[in-house]
């Protein structure tokens, strides 16, 4: 039987069915038909989530065949998507109309439902990830109920279903608000990382997109400043080939995987290995389209982990995450990356209600550094810290309720259009029902 396997490899699942969505009519009569088999029933996307959400011995669901744009509303720039367009098939749908996305995080693989279900983002204080720009959606409940949900019809369905994990139904129309077409110019410097991790956030309020990424045990972060320009500019800054292909190496492919290769075999190199790595980034500059900017592939098997933090907590997190490391006996060959978002109003979203700074911690998928995450764990949860429900983490029901103040709501919707459990598996039921 053919096997699920998410995008590092640690979560698999045989399911008893995979059902192809062409057609959101088919829905009802494939959740009539699982629940009479007694199978619960999962919707992936791409299946880049590094947690178990979508793992399920029952009926899994693809919406590969259901992509594209339905409407576009040319006044208020608002398109309606079908919800299994894969984030990179966007910048080509968008082109005919001029427009764009927001914000990207930092690849395109993931499919549009996939990416608000977990409350997918960017970096950028002035905004919001994915499930920030929806303006409206659809979803088809357990019963095969098709509902419209907006902020003016069904709102409380609607604040529920933009970050929903596929606990509430099936998501099969997305509208988002875009954005005129822009341009990038990006600059990337290596810096201090006392210097910039205490001005970070002052800075991320003056930049339009900034994050940086740290390789531990050194004292250079890359520091990556994106700045809007209107459409059409031209790009004086091409990207030097050399340090180009350097950066990106190192911070995500090639380059990477050889020193977290080598650094799996012989541990006693790490700290090694990440001052090689540190000394080789290099500054550049160049300007492109915003989807080409945003984001770049990622070809090292890796796993990770990232809490979001309110703003006035991220000073002494990082301190206290630094300090950890300092003495850490096993560190990793892997980049720290720091993010931002502005607060948006969804009920489980890690930014709702308040602008958001993330920490990440990676791990190459053969280090075997079981303390790393539970360590970074223990300190930022003390600072406050929500967990990205795509990436790994130890928390149920109880711990989650004291971070979302309306997750009882969200419960009480999920009970109320899910009663029987039809899209609940075990992580769901841990996340979402169980109290721990
Ligand atoms: C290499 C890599 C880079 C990443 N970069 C970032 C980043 O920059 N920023 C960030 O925030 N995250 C990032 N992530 C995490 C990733 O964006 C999220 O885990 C995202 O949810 C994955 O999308 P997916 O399409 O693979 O969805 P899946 O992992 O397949 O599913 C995610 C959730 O969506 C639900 N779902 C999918 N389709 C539907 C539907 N039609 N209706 C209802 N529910 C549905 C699933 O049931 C599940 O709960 C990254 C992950 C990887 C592997």
């Amino acid at each position: 039987m053919k096997r699920f396997a998410n995008f590092s490899r640690t979560v698999s699942a045989t399911p008893a069915r995979w059902q192809s969505i062409t057609d959101p009519a088919q829905l009802p009569g494939v959740f009539a038909k699982a629940a009479k088999e007694g199978h619960t029933v999962r919707a992936m996307g791409a299946g880049h989530s590094f947690t178990p959400l979508v793992q399920t011995s029952g009926v899994l669901l693809n919406l590969d065949g259901f992509q594209g744009i339905e409407e576009v509303d040319a006044l208020t720039h608002e398109v309606t998507f079908r919800s299994g367009t894969r984030l990179w098939q966007i910048p080509r749908l968008l082109r005919p109309y001029n427009l764009a996305l927001a914000n990207m995080g930092d690849i395109d693989r993931q499919s549009l439902a996939g990416a608000i279900s977990t409350s997918t983002h960017g970096t950028g204080l002035a905004f919001t990830g994915f499930s920030g720009m929806v303006s409206g959606l659809r979803i088809t409940l357990a019963d095969g109920t098709e509902m419209r949900a907006s902020p003016t019809e069904n709102a409380d369905l609607f604040q529920a279903a933009r970050v929903s994990l596929g606990a509430l139904g099936v998501i099969t129309h997305v509208r988002l608000r875009c954005v005129p077409e822009f341009m990038l110019s990006a600059v990337e410097r290596v810096e201090d990382i006392d210097q910039i991790s205490k001005s970070f956030i002052e800075r991320s309020r003056s930049t339009d997109h900034l994050e940086f990424f740290w390789f531990s045990g050194t004292s250079r972060a890359l520091v990556k400043a994106n700045t809007r320009l209107p459409a059409g500019i031209s790009a004086p800054n091409a990207p030097g080939k050399v340090s180009t292909w350097l950066n990106d190496e190192l911070l995500s492919n090639g380059a990477l995987q050889a020193i977290c290769t080598l650094g799996a075999l012989r541990p006693q190199l790490i700290p090694r290995l990440n001052r090689l790595a540190a000394a080789a980034l290099s500054e550049r500059k160049h300007t492109g389209q915003w989807y080409r900017v945003f984001t770049s592939p990622r070809r090292v098997r890796f796993t990770e982990m990232e809490y979001a933090l309110p703003l006035e907590s991220f000073g002494t997190a990082f301190a206290e995450f630094r300090a950890y490391l300092a003495k850490a006996p096993a560190p990793v060959v892997f980049p720290i990356e720091v993010r931002t978002a502005a607060a948006d109003d969804t009920w489980l979203g890690i930014a709702s209600g308040r602008p958001t700074v993330y920490l990440a911690v990676h791990r190459y998928v053969r280090d075997n550094v079981p303390e790393y995450f539970p360590a970074a764990e223990r300190i930022l949860r003390r600072h406050g810290g929500r967990p990205h429900w795509g990436k790994e983490h130890s928390l149920g029901a109880s711990q989650l309720s004291a971070l979302y103040p309306r997750f009882a709501d969200f419960q009480a919707m999920r009970s109320t259009v899910d009663p029987q459990g039809l899209f609940l598996n075990e992580h769901l039921r841990r996340l979402l029902v169980e109290e721990v």
